[in-house]
């Protein structure tokens, strides 16, 4: 580029509108992935044209994030813990018992299933960026992403997880997963106590989106109201 205001274009503006303000921005742009700023630009039109409502589309990702989408891998973890047949294919191959049930996709390709006991508690990060389960999880929560979490569940998962309210045994081990685009995590959290007999249905109510990423725990059935 030879002058800084050159335009291919013949239309141009000609109103010595001044576009700096378009690089002052280089560095917090370069947190953004290609993919990010393109939705950023298309909402940020979208809200101008008044084709959406911002407040909608919060709600819209927060029903993805928090609703619509770990309800499936809580049909999975559930049928796990009813259904020990299951639970053998599910450690066998994950990615095709989450598949019987209707799960599977992109983002989702080669899945491990990877089981909470007493002495073991399993915790899963993506310490590059934000690869994430979406057929059984749905879009991953803010958190998740942030820098903070994605360094601390390595350093300090034990704090990671008091930050969350979960408090374990000391004698209860801890591993964190790194997922990746080739292979992502669904943690089985411990069947709460108390919920013998429990149809699928009732116990996946228990399953919440932070237990299958191993920062929380399953509900307890006595807390959790009535989850039927
Ligand atoms: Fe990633």
């Amino acid at each position: 580029m030879t002058q800084h205001h050159d335009h291919p274009h013949p239309h141009d503006h000609g109103h010595g509108h001044d576009h700096d303000h378009d690089h002052g921005h280089a560095h917090d742009m370069s947190e953004l992935s290609e993919t990010a700023l393109r939705v950023r630009a298309l909402e940020s039109i979208l809200v101008e044209k008044g084709l959406i409502d911002p407040a909608a589309l919060d709600v819209l990702i927060e029903t993805y994030e928090t609703r619509i989408g770990p309800r499936n891998g809580a049909r999975v973890v559930a049928k796990a813990w009813a259904d020990a047949a299951y639970l053998q294919r599910l450690r066998a191959d994950a990615t095709a018992a989450i598949a019987e049930l209707g799960f599977g996709g992109r983002q989702g390709e080669h899945m491990l299933v990877v089981e909470n006991t007493p002495q073991e508690h399993n915790l899963v990060v993506c310490t590059l960026c934000s690869c994430y389960p979406w057929p059984v999880l749905g879009l991953p929560p803010v958190w998740y992403k942030s820098a903070p979490y994605r360094s601390r569940a390595v350093i300090d998962p034990r704090g990671v997880l008091a930050e969350f309210g979960v408090v374990l045994p000391a004698s209860t081990r801890i591993r964190v997963w790194d997922s990746t685009a080739e292979l992502r995590y669904l943690v089985l959290p411990m069947r709460p106590e108390g919920t013998q007999g429990w149809s699928e249905e009732r116990l996946a109510g228990l399953v919440t989106r932070d237990s299958m990423i191993g920062t929380g725990l399953a509900l307890d059935p006595s807390a959790a109201g009535d989850a039927a």
